[in-house]
C-alpha cells in the first residue's frame, strides 16, 4: 500500500463511516499474511441489527477479494481510549486467524494491544463435521 501505514488506512476507513445513530465511527485497516491491507467501516443502519461494524467490514472485504490469512489488525475510533473489537468481531475474526495481532488507537494518545487468543480465550469451532470442538 505505496507508504501508507496501517494506521492511515484505518483513519481513511474510518472518515468514511456511516454512523449516523450512534456517532460512534470506527475504521479498521486488517493486514494479510501476503502483506495485502483492506480497510473497514463501520455501517450502521436504521434496523439496528442490521448493521456492521469496521472489523467484520474489513474481514469480508478481504476475504471476497481471495485472503484468509491476516496477522495484524489496527483499530480507530471516536473514543477516547482504545477500543477492542466487540465479542462478534472477535469470533467473526478467530475463524481466519486466532492469533492475530491487534493495535488499538485512542484519542487520548494512547496505543493498546493484545492477541485475539487473549481477547478471546474460548473461541466457537466446529470440526469437519460441524460438531462443537474444543
Ligand atoms: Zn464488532
Amino acid at each position: 500500500m505505496s507508504g501508507e501505514s496501517l494506521r492511515d488506512v484505518a483513519e481513511k476507513a474510518r472518515s468514511n463511516a456511516y454512523a449516523p445513530y450512534s456517532s460512534f465511527h470506527v475504521g479498521a485497516a486488517l493486514r494479510s499474511a501476503t502483506g495485502n491491507v483492506y480497510g473497514g467501516a463501520n455501517v450502521e443502519n436504521a434496523s439496528f441489527g442490521v448493521g456492521i461494524c469496521a472489523e467484520r467490514s474489513a474481514l469480508v472485504t478481504a476475504v471476497t477479494a481471495g485472503d484468509r490469512n491476516f496477522d495484524e489488525l489496527v483499530l480507530v475510533s471516536d473514543a477516547t481510549e482504545p477500543a477492542a473489537p466487540c465479542g462478534a468481531c472477535r469470533q467473526a475474526l478467530s475463524e481466519f486467524a486466532p492469533a492475530l495481532r491487534i493495535v488499538s488507537h485512542g484519542l487520548n494518545g494512547k496505543t493498546a494491544e493484545w492477541s485475539l487468543a487473549e481477547l478471546l480465550p474460548h473461541q466457537f469451532k466446529l470440526d469437519e463435521q460441524n460438531r462443537f470442538t474444543e
